[in-house]
């Protein structure tokens, strides 16, 4: 769903489709609406031109946003492996939880700190502009990109986890109660109450006073309070799974297919035999591919005599993977990203297991139930 432009330090630069919408949305309302009233007196090109620059602005000013999140997190030795930009702001994949509050509250301030920096140069180069009377195409994108930055900063400053300032609250309670599920289940308390007044306030601004403005306002409430909970669910399973490695909760009794097996005899030797819904396909110990109920239902009857395991699989170049070694954490990460149900796991392309999510489940709610550390429920769709 998301569009790749580049690579910044290492980070994949994306673009979520939501964003060329807002695009056009934003350079619209501006050429007819914000700038015709700063600049009142100029030609329809113009202002559409404007909008544009601004539209652009606005974007660039996300993404260093972003881009200073993801500086912090690398120096701290985290991987970013990209930054999605889209709808009114962008996220950054950050691939783990932050390892101490210190670490959390730096990499978690520098981004409204970023927007507020950027704000108050273009607030200076504005002022300048219009001193020496530079004109509109100049004029108009400074004071937008002071004032877009300055909400930027300010939005992500209101300590509704996970916004920025809702992460900064979360390392001061860490660093309190040193216990980072106890502030995580304090800050998402808080959030959820945030969101909640935001809520009741737009829905009272939709009937006194602005339709548009109290549905924008409803509709932030709500996304504070499904990403919070969304945030909340992820700390608590990265903890229970927390230095559990894939190799330790993976089936090591793998059963795989050969390659020059036809699909006839697959399926009444394995498919028909197993209640698996895909098998590894390897020779000699080596992966090769896998091949999956779904490859097989392409073919009749008669072409199943004739045609190859090695022919139809998913090549191993293609295929989703894990090693022994890897997080368990990172095995969900790759379940949920790509829709799957089981993961190979190879050790230099050598198969030495396999993984599925209820292997995964059950190594969960066992953490739970001998560590009593987290509520049942939080895990009843993962
Ligand atoms: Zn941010």
């Amino acid at each position: 769903m998301s569009l790749n432009i580049g690579e910044i330090f290492g980070v994949k630069i994306k673009i979520h489709y939501t964003w060329l919408l807002i695009f056009f949305l934003i350079t619209w309302s501006l050429a007819v609406g914000y700038v015709p009233l700063q600049f009142p007196g100029l030609s329809d090109a113009t202002y559409w031109i404007i909008g544009i620059i601004s539209a652009i602005s606005l974007f660039v000013s996300v993404l260093a946003h972003e881009l200073a999140h993801s500086y912090v997190a690398l120096k701290q030795g985290i991987d970013v492996p990209s930054i999605t930009l889209f709808f009114f702001g962008g996220v950054s994949q950050i691939a783990e939880e932050p390892k101490s509050p210190n670490h959390e509250a730096k990499m978690a301030a520098v981004g409204p700190l970023s927007s507020f920096a950027i704000s108050a140069l273009f607030f200076l180069l504005w002022f300048v502009a219009v001193t020496l009377d530079l004109g509109p195409f100049i004029v108009a994108p400074f004071s937008y990109i002071a004032l877009i930055n300055a909400l930027l900063g300010g939005f992500n400053f209101l300590p509704a986890f996970p916004l920025d300032g809702g992460r900064v609250l979360r390392a001061v309670l860490w660093k309190w109660k040193n216990n980072l599920i106890v502030a995580t289940k304090l800050s998402t308390k808080i959030s959820e109450a945030i969101a909640y007044i935001m809520i009741g306030t737009g829905f009272f601004m939709i009937f006194a006073y602005s339709l548009f403005t109290g549905l924008w306002i409803v509709f932030i409430g709500w996304f504070l309070k499904s990403g919070s909970e969304a945030s909340l669910k992820q700390t608590l399973i990265s903890q229970a799974l927390s230095d559990i490695k894939v190799k330790e909760i993976m089936n090591s009794q793998v059963v795989s297919i050969s390659p020059t097996l036809t699909i006839a005899n697959a399926v009444e030797q394995y498919f028909s035999n197993y209640t698996h819904t895909g098998f590894p396909v390897t020779n000699d110990g080596i992966v090769q591919g896998i091949i999956t109920l779904g490859d097989l239902k392409k073919f009749m009857e008669d072409e199943r005599q004739s045609t190859l395991v090695g022919d139809v699989m998913t090549p191993r170049k293609k295929m989703i993977v894990v090693s022994p070694d890897e997080p368990a954490v990172e095995a969900i990460l790759k379940f949920s990203k790509n829709n799957i149900g089981r993961l190979p796991v190879l050790k230099e392309d050598k198969l030495v297991g396999i993984i599925t999510r209820s292997d995964l489940m059950k190594a969960i709610r066992t953490r739970i139930q001998t560590e009593k550390i987290l509520p049942l429920e939080v895990f009843e769709n993962v």
